[in-house]
């Protein structure tokens, strides 16, 4: 197995502790913003449990077991997925059967739920009874990007391992270790903390055109580039509605007082539905619009400040 991500390494040589003297919880959740490596854990984690011969960095890889899971073929591993956006009842059923199996390797069993947020009501419920008395020798590890929307019974079932990846001096140095690059100040925080997701936008070249985004906005909104221009340049961006988003909070709104932030943020959200909304919409002046409704909310609020 790969090494892991080095921010990850703590809280699984916690979770090595626990298999190791038997308090590991059967029902876990690995949670964290997208891009912090939670599915890395995750695999990392199950292959400790299915391994034969555990090391302190965790699976072996040579034994049996690791052999069959590394064709992806071990018995005892079941990672759910789902063809459609939801994971539905019949594939909690599914778990549920695999749970209530008997182990194939003379070892634990181990269930991996990706996406499980998207778990819809029925099967939510389907879950509860195995959550609530998992099968002996049988773990669950639920991994989610959006903890708050994941059924509050299962929360309360499963123990909860939030991720996060530390320090941004740390996240950096891997980051420039892995690309050659130095990430722009800017990258981190657009990215929430996660280093995986500010990796993919370092290599791909997006965090440049952020960078330049970045710049129009600034220069937009401290009146040194026009409206027509900063619309022909942003209109059509595929990170544009991220990046506004991360604007608006990061720097726009904050001097702000509360009203006029509620106005700007309302006026951002509408804009996001219009646009997947609104068939046909003319992208470039509904930009205009909300270019528009945001300078003149500062614009009121300066005035004020003024007065
Ligand atoms: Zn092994």
């Amino acid at each position: 197995m790969a090494e892991l991500y080095p921010w990850l390494r703590p809280q699984f040589k916690q979770m090595q502790a626990l298999i190791s003297n038997g308090h590991l919880a059967h029902a876990l959740v690995l949670s964290g913003t997208a891009g912090i490596g939670k599915g890395t854990l995750a695999e990392a984690l199950a292959a400790a449990l299915l391994c034969k011969n555990r090391q302190p960095a965790g699976a072996c890889e040579e034994c049996k077991s690791c052999l069959l899971r590394r064709a992806g073929n071990h018995a005892d591993l079941l990672v759910l997925r789902s063809d459609t956006q939801h994971i539905g009842v019949d594939a909690i059923r599914q778990l549920n059967n695999f749970t209530h199996g008997s182990a194939q390797q003379h070892g634990y069993r181990v269930v991996i739920i990706p996406l499980a947020d998207t778990m819809t009501e029925a099967a939510a419920n389907a879950l509860l009874k195995t959550l609530e008395e998992p099968p002996p020798g049988c773990f669950i590890i639920v991994v989610t990007s959006n903890y708050s929307q994941l059924s509050a019974t299962i929360r309360s079932r499963c123990q909860q391992w939030q991720l996060n990846a530390g320090n941004s001096a740390d996240i950096t140095q891997w980051l420039s270790q892995q690309t050659n690059k130095v990430p722009p100040a800017f990258l981190l925080d657009y990215c929430q903390g996660a280093p995986l997701k500010a990796l993919k936008l370092l290599t791909d070249e997006t965090a440049d055109e952020l960078g330049a985004m970045l710049a129009l906005l600034d220069q937009y909104f401290g009146g040194q580039l026009q409206l027509a221009s900063v619309v022909k340049q942003l209109d059509g961006k595929t990170e544009l509605s991220g990046m506004l988003g991360y604007y608006l909070r990061q720097r726009l709104v904050q001097p702000l007082d509360f009203l006029r932030q509620q106005a700007v943020l309302a006026a951002y959200q509408r804009w996001c539905r219009d646009a997947t909304r609104i068939i046909g919409q003319n992208s470039a002046l509904a930009l205009t619009g909300l270019l528009t409704e945001l300078k003149s909310l500062l614009q009121h609020q300066e005035a004020k400040w003024k007065s």
